[in-house]
């Protein structure tokens, strides 16, 4: 048993496609080590505030964080600040829009592209600023920062899907064969937190849509997976709320916050 975790938001994954490409995840799911939930996204279905939504528990409406374009520090408790005033260790493998939100605003890469600074939200950081920045790359950054500060909290946040989306579409190969892939690179590092008791959540801010995009209502927009790995998950039937995410995160920390959360997820 161990009370650390690791959130992997795997940007712009959609529901179905997780479904039906991501094999790995879905043979976690056969051997009762995974349980897999559907979520739907809050509004607008666009990544900075969703991160936001994720990260602090607010739907965008509430945080203020409503598009992509809104630079600033979060005006919220996050999972990372409440983490860092109660004397845990946080890091993040993730995109520089992160360090906005709980860091450094706006980003500059020369200075924040590697953080460290017990003062700051995020300790330990390793953000990037390239959509096309490999996914391969992102998890091992992840796992430098688990091996080398030992977190309590450990976000790692690769973009390859969300960027295959953009370029293609929803329905192309290359949306599917980006989130295969991405099962893969999971499968290389999962065993290992597995065994070593993690508490794991892998979910997605948003869906994808035809058109390349996404921000509004489409079903394909906002069905995004949550899977849950570890033994404080009840991995019981659930509706799970994205807006909850983050109060089930600061519990399996043990964290003192007032986020929404449901009890019966956890155990
Ligand atoms: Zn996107």
């Amino acid at each position: 048993m161990n009370n650390k975790v690791i959130l992997v938001v795997l940007d712009g994954l959609n529901l179905k496609v997780a479904q039906d490409c991501m094999g790995y995840l879905t043979g976690l799911i056969e051997h009762k080590i995974a349980s897999q939930y559907a979520l739907q996204s809050e509004l607008p279905s666009l990544s900075r505030p969703l991160y936001e939504c994720i990260l602090t528990g607010s739907s965008p409406i509430e945080s203020g964080i409503v598009h992509n374009q809104v630079v600033r520090n979060s005006h919220l408790e996050s999972i990372f600040s409440l983490a860092n005033k109660q004397g845990k260790k946080t890091a993040a493998a993730a995109y520089h829009w992160v360090s906005e939100l709980y860091n450094i605003s706006p980003y500059n890469a020369q200075r924040d592209r590697h953080t460290n600074n017990l003062a700051l939200n995020i300790q330990h950081g390793l953000f990037y600023h390239w959509d096309h920045y490999p996914d391969e790359a992102l998890f091992l950054d992840g796992e430098y920062l688990r091996q080398e500060y030992d977190p309590d909290f450990l976000l790692v946040h690769p973009m390859n899907i969300d960027n295959a989306g953009h370029r293609y579409g929803l329905d192309s190969a290359e949306y599917r064969n980006s989130a295969r892939r991405a099962d893969i690179v999971l499968s290389d590092f999962l065993p290992q937190w597995i065994s070593l008791g993690y508490q794991i959540l892998i979910t997605s801010d948003h869906g994808m849509n035809n058109d390349k995009s996404h921000g509004g209502t489409l079903k394909e927009e906002r069905e995004v997976p949550l899977y849950l790995i570890g033994d404080h998950f009840s991995h019981k039937a659930h509706t799970i709320k994205q807006t909850e995410l983050c109060g089930m995160v600061c519990e399996l920390l043990g964290l003192t916050h007032s986020k929404p959360f449901k009890k019966e997820c956890l155990k």
